[in-house]
């Protein structure tokens, strides 16, 4: 018997409680989806076995006439999917496509911009102790005090003060649309490349639901598996002129061998996310996000000193603002994991709290939408989060009766959408 239960039962039982897991409670960490079973066939495929250094007709393996066909769909679907001059599919998370594309644009001690971590940037833009922040002088840039959107006149003036040879333009916490043209035009202000990653927002680029960097920027990288709903991965598209030193720094520099079983994963989450039902599910995601920063605008929430950075959202994620409430991030995440529903805790600009506790919450609508909830379910769930956030507490624990009150609504809208029902259900005990 060569089946994991049976070989390895350690890690077979954790992972048929995982999803148990995924099928009880609600997931709503905005970077994370639900991957379709055709993906994860694919990506669970003989393709793992095969080694393809190179690229499609030019590889350093025999065999690879298979791998190839597999890779070169990828390759133009993701190119018409996003309007892209040039892929490469074959980086293996965002992390290392970020790495790889800035790896070919610039030299060790060059200037980027990127947006501040602490207001809703990501690691890979320049963190101190990341690669980015190593390797590069950064100069980062920032959110506005008063409306917390992107602050394009700074952009611009430290632009002009650093001549940085890379601005960097995305995010992983932030919940309202980017102004590709003008950091186009302050790039080209100062002769930098402009690198957009789309990570978090690329479904509802791909959807037509988000404007599109791909026209403005010489390089957009994005992961696959948050709104695009495939595998974990990351990809890098960009101008023709730049596709050869992209290539050649994700392999060989950057990377050795491809995944070709997440390539092939890739290609059909590309070919789905053509679709009208991924535009379907990616209205459906947009309309949920809002419904939420609606009930949490609401009076009751605000009279607890809770509210939404920003004001509202144009995305799949909502930020909530408790700077001004006694609960912080840790004990609101805690509270909602409490009845079941998951989100991360994540700073908000100009937070007083240290980061590892923060003032904020970042919920994101993507994995929900995919589990098929629309609006009522939404309207639904933005009211169990509000009820959980405002409850009265003894040591951040809601008491035993209003906890299980809201966990049964919980349970109720995670019944009403069986998850992965092909796959064995899960015995949680
Ligand atoms: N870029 C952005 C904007 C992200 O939010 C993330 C992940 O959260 C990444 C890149 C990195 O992706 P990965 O976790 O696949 O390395």
């Amino acid at each position: 018997n060569d089946r994991l239960s049976a070989v390895d039962p350690e890690v077979g039982q954790a992972i048929v409680r995982e999803l148990g897991r995924q099928q009880s409670t609600l997931e709503m960490i905005a970077s994370e989806n639900f991957a379709p079973a055709s993906v994860m066939e694919a990506q669970g495929s003989v393709l793992t076995n095969k080694y393809a250094e190179g690229y499609p007709g030019k590889r350093y393996y025999g065999g690879c006439e298979h791998v190839d066909v597999i890779e070169q769909l990828a390759i133009d679907r993701v190119k018409a999917l996003f309007g892209a001059e040039a892929a490469n599919v074959q980086p293996h998370s965002g992390a290392q496509a970020n790495a790889a594309a800035m790896f070919a644009l610039l030299e060790p001690g060059d200037t980027i911009m990127g947006l501040s971590l602490a207001h809703g940037g990501h690691l890979t833009h320049g963190m101190r102790i990341n690669f980015s922040g190593k390797l590069y002088n950064v100069v980062p840039y920032h959110v506005g005090e008063q409306d917390h959107l992107v602050d394009m006149a700074e952009v611009e003036a430290l632009a002009l003060e650093h001549r940085p040879k890379m601005i960097v333009a995305g995010w992983s916490a932030y919940s309202r649309q980017l102004d590709f043209a003008e950091f186009r035009r302050i790039a080209d202000l100062v002769g930098a490349y402009l690198m957009v990653d789309m990570a978090h927002f690329a479904g509802l680029v791909a959807a037509g639901l988000h404007p599109n960097p791909v026209p403005y920027a010489d390089v957009v990288t994005t992961t696959t598996h948050k709104t695009l709903g495939g595998p974990r991965g990351g990809v890098i598209l960009s101008k023709e002129e730049y596709a050869r030193k992209i290539n050649s720094a994700v392999f060989p520099g950057q990377q050795g061998g491809p995944l070709e079983h997440v390539i092939a994963a890739k290609a059909v989450a590309f070919k789905i996310a053509a679709s009208p039902e991924f535009k379907e599910r990616q209205e459906r995601t947009l309309e949920g996000a809002g419904l939420l920063a609606s009930r949490l605008l609401k009076d009751d929430v605000g009279a607890a000193g809770i509210s939404v950075v920003n004001g509202g959202t144009d995305v799949h994620l909502v930020l909530v603002d408790l700077r001004h409430s006694e609960l912080d991030g840790q004990q609101a995440e805690d509270r909602l994991h409490q009845i079941g529903i998951t989100v991360n805790r994540n700073a908000v600009p100009f937070d007083p709290r240290p980061p590892m506790v923060s003032s904020g919450l970042r919920i994101g609508t993507p994995a929900l939408a995919t589990r098929g909830f629309g609006a009522a379910e939404f309207t639904e769930v933005a009211d169990i989060i509000a009820s959980a956030l405002i409850a009265p507490a003894t040591d951040n624990e809601l008491s035993a009766e209003t906890a299980a009150g809201l966990r049964d609504r919980v349970h109720a809208l995670a019944a009403k959408f069986p998850l992965y029902p092909h796959l064995e259900v899960a015995q949680t005990g």
